[in-house]
């Protein structure tokens, strides 16, 4: 099967696939991962802009493609009301991930400012660990999510499809600009976050968030001062050996 090939043993032949899906349109790309990946697709998303985008996107091809949400406990109320807005939108139920520590035992253990102190530690305990627990549970093989190159030069290489990661993941909005993000979701009457109105651009946990100034970038807002541009959750590999294969169309269950 040309698709087996592909994702297990042909890297020259990914290349060439991503080099088509360059091609494509983003609708197009979502489509193409829903046929090629079928049940064993998921999609993560935070409510931000582009998330927004994509899941208006994917709810045009199935609704059938979980969507995967990390609760840190640290989210503007703004955020969690997107959230339920979406659900309703789309009659749809976004399956939720928490720290395993709440706030109050996080402080106990670690002091009550762990995301100043050390925020790589602070989004290893409610960011990544949930995420990774999401894909030990779920088991995808593939997994989408609305990141684009235009959002930060650490993202600005970013590939339609990274096939080296576990499990593969897919960036149908990659090739975007936010210009294109917000006209799509404008046009298509999606709910999104009003903290987008008034400067928030990127919107993350309330302690490690603020508004974007005149000129300065998407993200800029995020961990402002502290030297620090992601939080681990795309810099993770989740292999994790122990999760159930799916289904990738036409080989292995
Ligand atoms: Fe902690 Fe800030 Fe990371 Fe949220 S973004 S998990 S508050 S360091």
């Amino acid at each position: 099967m040309v698709v087996n090939n592909l994702v297990q043993r042909a890297p020259v032949k990914r290349e060439q696939l991503n080099a088509w899906l360059e091609q494509q349109s983003p609708q197009q790309v979502v489509r193409w991962a829903v046929d090629v990946f079928g049940p064993g697709l998921a999609m993560t998303t935070s409510f931000g802009l582009s998330g927004v985008a994509l899941i208006c996107m994917l709810q045009e091809v199935t609704r059938d493609v979980p969507l995967v949400f990390v609760d840190t406990g640290y989210l503007f109320e703004e955020t969690l009301e997107t959230k339920r807005q979406i659900e309703a939108a789309y009659g749809l139920k976004v399956l939720t991930w928490r720290p395993r520590l709440s706030i109050e035992a996080q402080a106990r253990q670690y002091g009550p400012n762990l995301h100043a102190c050390q925020p790589d530690l602070c989004c290893a305990l409610r960011k990544v660990e949930p995420m990774r627990r999401a894909m030990v549970e779920l088991g995808p093989i593939a997994v989408m999510n609305g990141r684009t190159r235009s959002q930060s030069e650490t993202r600005r290489n970013l590939p339609l499809v990274e096939w080296e990661q576990t499990p593969v993941r897919i960036n149908p909005l990659a090739a975007w600009t936010r210009r294109q993000v917000e006209g799509y979701v404008r046009m298509h009457g999606a709910p999104h976050n009003p903290l987008h109105e008034v400067g928030f651009l990127s919107v993350g946990c309330r302690p490690c968030t603020r508004a974007v100034r005149e000129g300065e970038h998407v993200r800029a807002g995020r961990w402002a001062g502290l030297g620090k541009t992601e939080c681990g959750l795309w810099t993770t590999n989740y292999a994790a050996p122990d999760a159930p294969r799916m289904y990738i169309k036409g080989g292995e269950k």
